[in-house]
């Protein structure tokens, strides 16, 4: 048996086509369009092309989007600063401080920026008024990647409602949120985390299983029930080629890849579940591109809810 694949790249795709005329209504009605400002602290790498994708996104579906950049050597209280000129600024629908933020400004400082972003610009939901409305089933906007994951879910007819799901990971970010929102339709819901005992034999209850924990080829064929559907979150950067060469057989055009480039992004599931799941979301063009249409769909989401 070979999984179905779940297109995550395809429905962003289409998703975004949905968003573009609403996005026209907005104007037509409001005489401009939803506003996201977008806050970048620093030169780390990863975030600056996270932020590029997000900025391109936004202006592909008709958006206003600035990008606040501040330099590496900013305080917590420039951070703080912009987020409130942000939190004031009519145009400013919708408010994103990329993370991480740099280490100097110290432990706890990314939740405090996050929760003085004002709770209706909140478009990556992180802050702690997002949270607590989601904890208690009255959501308003929602973390955008274990919401992408839930529209990926419903829109391929896979059943949530008296199901067994498998959380691999509790990051405020993904796990937690993911769980949530699967208790919220009716599953039955377990988390595991790096404490878990018996990974394995705990994941094979799920009849759908998450995995945000950011280890390269973590869950194996022994962890999955067969049929089960499996959704891949992790994005891991692979450089060393025994690595590689564990997730891939000789010959697989993935591994030329990785021979040319040098890296190779994969997910938290090996490959080799595909003999075992009954659908599973592949790694790139799964889950990744429905998280920034998830945070254009909160951004309208948050410039209607402001303008009513
Ligand atoms: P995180 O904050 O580092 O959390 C990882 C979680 O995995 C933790 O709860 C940790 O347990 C658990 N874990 C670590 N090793 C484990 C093991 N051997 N067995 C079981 N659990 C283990 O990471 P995150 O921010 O949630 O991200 C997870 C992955 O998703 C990363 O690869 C990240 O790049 C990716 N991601 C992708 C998207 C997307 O749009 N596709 C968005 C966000 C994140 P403890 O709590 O016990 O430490």
């Amino acid at each position: 048996m070979t999984a179905r694949v779940l297109d995550g790249q395809a429905l962003a795709a289409r998703m975004q086509e949905e968003i573009k005329p609403e996005v026209a209504e907005f104007v037509k009605t409001h005489g401009r369009p939803p506003g996201l400002g977008i806050v970048l602290v620093g030169n780390d790498p990863a975030s600056q092309v996270y932020v590029r994708h997000k900025v391109k996104a936004g202006a592909e579906v008709g958006f206003r989007v600035d990008l606040e950049r501040l330099p590496e050597s900013a305080t917590l209280n420039d951070v703080l600063g912009l987020v409130e000129r942000l939190n004031q600024s009519p145009v400013h629908d919708g408010i994103l401080v990329q993370a991480p933020l740099p280490k100097g400004m110290g432990a706890g400082a990314q939740q405090r920026v996050f929760d003085t972003i004002a709770a209706d610009k909140d478009v990556d939901g992180f802050g702690a008024e997002s949270v607590g409305l989601l904890s208690q089933n009255r959501p308003k906007l929602v973390a955008c990647t274990p919401a992408g994951i839930i529209e990926l879910l419903e829109r391929e007819g896979i059943q949530i409602a008296g199901k067994h799901a498998v959380v691999i990971g509790r990051s405020d970010i993904v796990g937690k949120p993911m769980a949530l929102l699967l208790l919220h339709r009716d599953a039955t819901v377990t988390i595991c985390h790096s404490r878990t005992p018996d990974l394995a034999a705990v994941c094979r209850l799920a009849d759908i299983l998450v995995a945000a924990v950011g280890r390269p080829g973590l869950v194996t064929p022994s962890f999955v029930k067969p049929g089960a559907t499996v959704i891949d979150v992790g994005m891991n950067r692979v450089t060393d080629p025994a690595v590689a060469s564990t997730l891939f057989p000789a010959g697989h055009p993935r591994l030329a890849t990785f021979q040319s480039k040098g890296s190779l992004l994969v997910g938290d599931v090996h490959p080799g579940v595909a003999e075992v799941a009954g659908a599973m979301t592949p790694v790139p063009g799964g889950v990744g591109p429905l998280t920034i249409t998830m945070l254009m769909k909160n951004t309208l989401r948050a410039a209607r809810a402001r303008t009513t």
